[in-house]
């Protein structure tokens, strides 16, 4: 994936946005990516050396806001592309935020507890300028979690002093994080997903398989299965399991069946939650679903989506449907901001409310101009980037 790649979508979605074309120009690189190295000494007496990284896209909306991701695949165009669509996901949902994003090029599963706890904290020390809760706030992604971002925490506390609990999201909750983070993400697609098929068909009868059954892919299907939508297929990085009769997610059984053969199964929504890049050219032919919900950050390639949109797919973007997980975060950020503490149904209501008014938001845009739904939602953040900028002049009132 190359984030001239999936640049291409403002491309498609500038014809809709109606701004002056100096504020997509200004969105086409990142404001500022800083790279760090990190010495560490292992418990075995070797010390090794770690690439980190933190992007900061695009902060017109507000500070930036985005995860810190562990895992070999990190690099800086990898973190670039990640804080690409945090921009363009916290305009659609109207939170505000710009976007970013960092992580450390390593396989935390290759590190002791107490590694990484010092690995995250020099992360922390590397950056500490450049973050901050009015500035850039940092959240989990793949490879991190609620003690990650405990650990974070308390080595920016440590460096800054006082009590800067809005400085990062996802923390533990006594520490001040929100209940309801947890589901967020998943729930949040469910949402998504429920508004969609009310619009597009007067039934729920349909048949939904998700890849990759972690965080966020257990959290929706749970939520589809407690609201009487039947999983047929789930999968994680091991294989996967088909049931036509229905699948519960909390007792797996049913037909063995591959990855690949998942994304192609006769059904009516399918869900990639994994990884990235799994819809492409070479397989987009045999998909069957008619609808597509991308609960993973960047599931289908630049060319698959087009192919898609010919063969009259219905695909619900990531910067949409996974959105979830940043309107948790803002809550978090706005509870601690605060001093408040909120209980865990209110989160989900405000959680259910404010995609859903995204969701709206992006279904009319696409029905009024004949869209896809992605460059719906791209073209309606592009606007509120955009007019925020032209609030300073743009190119006509600078002429006079
Ligand atoms: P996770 O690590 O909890 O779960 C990932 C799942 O995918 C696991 O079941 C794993 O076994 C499976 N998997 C890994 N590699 C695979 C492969 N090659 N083929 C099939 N399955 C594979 O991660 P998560 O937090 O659930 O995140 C999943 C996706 O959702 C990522 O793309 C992430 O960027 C995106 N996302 C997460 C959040 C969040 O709040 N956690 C928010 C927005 C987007």
């Amino acid at each position: 994936m190359l984030l001239s790649s999936v640049k291409q979508y403002l491309n498609l979605a500038l014809p809709y946005a109606d701004i002056d074309p100096e504020s997509w120009e200004k969105l086409q690189y990142p404001r500022k990516t800083m790279e760090a190295t990190i010495p560490m000494r292992h418990d075995d007496g070797t010390l090794k050396t770690y690439r980190a990284y933190r992007c900061q896209y695009d902060d017109t909306l507000g500070p930036t806001k985005g995860g810190i991701r562990y895992h070999t695949s990190v690099n800086r165009e990898h973190a670039e592309i990640l804080a690409f669509l945090m921009t363009f996901k916290c305009a659609v949902a109207k939170v505000p935020f710009g976007g970013a994003k960092g992580g450390i090029t390593v396989d935390p599963k290759s590190l002791s507890h107490r590694e990484l706890e010092r690995l995250s904290k020099a992360y922390i020390a590397a950056f500490s300028d450049f973050i901050g809760p009015d500035l850039d706030i940092p959240a989990p992604d793949m490879g991190t979690d609620e003690i990650t971002m405990g650990w974070m925490y308390s080595e920016y506390k440590r460096i800054k002093g006082g009590n800067p609990r809005g400085i990062i999201t996802g923390k533990p909750v006594p520490l001040g994080g929100i209940k309801g983070r947890t589901t967020a993400t998943g729930y949040g697609g469910y949402y998504v997903l429920d508004y969609i098929l009310n619009k597009l068909q007067s039934n729920r009868q349909v048949s939904i398989a998700v890849q990759g059954l972690g965080n966020v892919g257990y959290w929706f299907a749970n939520k589809c299965q407690q609201e009487g939508l039947k999983i047929v297929a789930v999968s994680d990085v091991g294989g996967g399991t088909y049931n036509p009769k229905g699948i519960d997610p909390n007792n797996i059984e049913g037909e063995k069946i591959s990855n690949k053969e998942l994304l192609e199964l006769p059904v009516e929504v399918l869900v990639p939650a994994a990884i990235e890049n799994v819809i492409t050219e070479k397989n987009v032919g045999n998909i069957k679903a008619k609808l597509i919900l991308e609960l993973a950050n960047s599931p289908t390639s630049y060319e698959a989506d087009l192919l898609l949109e010919n063969k009259n797919v219905f695909v619900i973007p990531d910067i949409l449907a996974n959105s979830g997980g940043v309107i948790v975060s803002y809550f978090e950020w706005l509870q601690n901001r605060q001093a408040q503490e909120w209980e865990e149904d209110e989160v989900n209501l405000q959680l259910r409310n404010k995609i859903r008014t995204a969701t709206q938001k992006v279904f009319e845009r696409c029905i009024e101009h004949g869209i896809s739904m992605r460059t719906a939602a791209y073209s309606l953040a592009l606007k509120r980037i955009g007019g925020a900028n032209e609030c300073l002049g743009n190119k006509g009132y600078f002429q006079k």
